[in-house]
This record gives C-alpha cells, structure tokens and sequence, in this order.
C-alpha cells in the first residue's frame, strides 16, 4: 500500500534553517579545525548541504549505530570507519544528526565519544522531536521542530525509501 505523504518542511525552509546552522557553527568553530561526525545514514544529505556552507578547515568522519532494538531505540555499539577514533582525541567534535527523538542514540553516542576524551564535544541536529524525549539531550545548533509523528526525505528514510526526496514529509499512518 503507498504511504500518504504530507509536506512538513519545503526545500527552501530547510535551505534557510541549514544556513542559520552553519552560521552558528562558523562563528563558533571558525578556528577549531572540527571533526564534523555525521550519523550514517539519515544525516548524510544534512551533512552535505551543512559543510558547503563552512568556508574554513574541517574534517568529516562517519559513524553507525548498530544492534538496534525493536523500532528505533539503540541500544547498541558504536561503529566508527577504520581510523575515526584517532580523530577523536583531544579534537573539537561536532556530532551531526538528522533527529533527535527519544534522544537514546544522541546520549549513547555522546557517552561513548565523552570517553573518548575529545577537546569539546557537541550536537547538531537538523531536527528534534522533543514530544518523545526520554533522556535529557543538549542540542547546541538546533534546527527544526518536528511534532510527535514520522518523518521522512531529505535523507531521513522509511525502510529505505524516501531518502531522496528534497523536501520533508509527514508519513500519515
Ligand atoms: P532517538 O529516539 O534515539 O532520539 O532517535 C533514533 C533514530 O530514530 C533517529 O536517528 C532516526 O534514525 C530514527 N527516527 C526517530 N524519529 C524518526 C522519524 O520521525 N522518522 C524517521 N525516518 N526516523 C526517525
């Protein structure tokens, strides 16, 4: 059966909210030389957009959660590419999400690079669905906020589909 999809944010809100971000972290990062640490898949077009707005030296790594539990609840490992961890250490990291909802993955991620011992250590996320939280999570460049249902395109995903669709969507269930 198709999903029904109903437009949430157009292309141009989510233009202007990218570069509100990227405004935010130039002015705090302009000289840190960052390592940007997206969270594979969904961020990986927020990314993209995000750093082609950074005119100033940075890195970018990957990192997946895996062992999901039922749903989307992460209870598991932290799978970094060969060499991620290395950039970790005594760097100013900047954790890239595509949205934070119960805030069981952001927590778990950021306990896990805390240990790390990085310079600094903080969160971006292009969304946050604060309705469901369940575990206190500070996002320091915020950008929109999304109301207590499913979402999906502009990398945020259904099953692996939705991915590409340039605007953001409410899945009606
Ligand atoms: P958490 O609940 O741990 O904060 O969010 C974990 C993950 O659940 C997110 O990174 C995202 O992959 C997924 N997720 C949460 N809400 C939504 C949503 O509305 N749409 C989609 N596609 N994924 C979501």
């Amino acid at each position: 059966m198709e999903d029904k999809l109903n437009i949430l944010f157009t292309r141009d809100e989510i233009a202007t909210t990218v570069e509100r971000l990227a405004a935010e972290i130039r002015r705090d990062y302009l000289t840190k030389h960052p390592v940007l640490l997206a969270v594979l898949k969904g961020s990986f077009i927020f990314l993209a957009d995000l750093i082609r707005q950074l005119d100033f030296p940075l890195e970018i790594e990957f990192v997946r959660l895996s062992s999901y539990g039922k749903g989307t609840e992460s209870s598991g490992r932290v799978k970094m590419a060969p060499g991620a961890l290395s950039k970790i250490r005594g760097r100013h990291v900047l954790v890239v999400e595509d949205i934070i909802d119960t805030g069981l993955t952001a927590a778990f991620l950021l306990d896990y690079l805390r240990r790390k011992k990085p310079a600094s250590l903080k969160l971006c996320s292009l969304t946050d669905k604060p309705e469901r939280r369940r575990v206190m999570v500070n996002i320091d460049y915020r950008g929109l906020t999304v109301p207590d249902k499913f979402i999906v395109g502009y990398g945020i995903d259904c099953d692996e589909r939705y991915r590409h669709l340039p605007d953001i969507y409410v899945v009606e269930q």
